[in-house]
């Protein structure tokens, strides 16, 4: 079974070989800056003590401070979060934000865990590494597994410790120094890239049947927007499996039953499928919103869909990808479709460094025009050096990464 990490560097290395990278530059680029291991014990509601280890990998600061989510999943581990911290600092190069790339997890399983238990975790996991963050060096920001509720904790625990500064995590309650739009945002650029991959293919969206894997914040999200771009999506899934309905699922009906049951199980009005099947159907286009990992060359073989839009991070590993690009497949990669979320976080750490409040419609126009604008650039430079989308994205990325590292003096 290949490693997350394995699966970024085999993407870098494509990309680098296009660009002629040295293997010193390589070796340069891929090390992380700082990498920290805490241990975090807390006392559960029963009295027990349980004891976790969190991680925070500091990939590389060259553009700016280094930005990336906190991950709660029972699965984290130092690879995959070493891998995560890498894919920012690319994904924040090439939205051009004046970011570098970081990741933090911790493995635990938040379905087992109170809201107490939770919290607990979180300030324990802050107390930990409140003195490597900090608005100017590391900012978090939600992922899988954490929600806008963690970000409050952090902050409120980050502020203990250095005083008032809203700006050191992002993801925060709107309530709370928070900006309207990041909770839709990674769904919403989503929906925003699909359309324009469907402008740029001469495909309608009336006429692009998706199956959508995941109905968590970024899958309902993203499920939302599709919708109101008048896609047809005929298939979803979360943990209790696939919902399939060949003519097109009722939307709304389906957002409206996940909100009221916190999740799709029971949902009735839709053939139940496996989420393994749920990969394989006959449809134009699927959006992996969920897990790492779910496309390999084990499965690759009996997809159809002719494009793929990477919601989540990783969800399709290189041996697939090899296989997809020969067969003509089209897919969109992470770094460049979830970017939407990260976007919105650079607007919210904006936001609370000028202490001058956002409207909702501000930070969509300009998480669309960002957006817009990254996917045209990808979009040429696949064509012109005649790579995948993949490739081009990490191109970019890594030239822009590159080109400030040599800059500001390497050594
Ligand atoms: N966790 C999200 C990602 O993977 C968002 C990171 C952020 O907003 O800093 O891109």
């Amino acid at each position: 079974m290949m490693r997350a990490i394995d699966a970024t560097r085999l993407y870098f290395d494509r990309a680098a070989d296009h660009m002629d990278l040295s293997a010193n530059i390589r070796e340069l680029l891929l090390t992380a800056k700082r990498e920290v291991s805490v241990q975090i014990a807390v006392e559960l509601d029963d009295g027990q003590i349980s004891t976790h280890i969190g991680y925070r990998v500091q990939h590389d600061d060259a553009r700016g401070p280094m930005k990336g989510g906190l991950r709660f999943h029972p699965e984290v581990d130092l690879g995959e979060v070493r891998s995560l911290a890498q894919l920012m600092t690319w994904k924040t190069a090439l939205v051009d934000l004046p970011f570098g790339g970081a990741k933090g997890g911790v493995a635990v399983d938040p379905s087992k865990l109170s809201p107490r238990e939770m919290e607990r975790i979180t300030r324990k996991f802050v107390d930990g590494i409140h003195d490597v963050i900090g608005p100017d060096v590391d900012i978090p920001a939600p992922d899988m597994g954490t929600n806008s509720e963690v970000m409050a904790w952090i902050q409120n625990q980050y502020q203990k410790y250095h005083g008032f500064n809203p700006g050191c995590v992002t993801g925060k309650p709107v309530e709370l120094f928070g900006i309207p739009g990041r909770e839709e945002a990674t769904g919403r650029g989503v929906g925003i890239l699909a359309f324009k991959m469907m402008g740029r293919l001469g495909r309608k969206p009336q006429q692009t049947r998706v199956a959508l894997q995941g109905f968590g914040n970024v899958g309902s999200h993203a499920a939302k927007f599709l919708h109101e771009a008048e896609f047809k999506i005929v298939a979803v899934s979360d943990v209790s499996g696939g919902y399939y309905r060949p003519e097109g699922l009722d939307i709304p009906a389906v957002l409206q039953y996940s909100r009221e049951h916190r999740g799709l199980k029971g949902f009735k009005q839709a053939e139940r499928i496996s989420n393994e099947k749920l990969l394989e159907l006959d449809v134009e286009l699927l959006i992996p919103a969920a897990l790492g990992g779910v496309i390999t060359a084990h499965n690759a073989p009996r997809i159809k869909a002719p494009m793929i839009i990477e919601a989540a991070n990783q969800p399709v590993w290189p041996d697939a990808d090899v296989l997809f690009h020969e067969q003509g497949k089209l897919v969109l990669p992470d770094i460049l479709a979830n970017a939407g979320g990260v976007v919105v976080s650079y607007f919210e750490w904006v936001q609370n460094r000028q202490h001058y409040s956002w409207g909702i419609n501000r930070v969509r126009q300009e998480l669309d025009r960002v957006l817009a604008d990254s996917f045209e650039r990808v979009w040429s430079m696949a064509q012109e050096r005649n790579v995948s989308l993949r490739t081009a994205s990490y191109m970019l990325g890594i030239g822009r990464v590159g080109r400030a590292t040599m800059l500001g003096g390497a050594t």
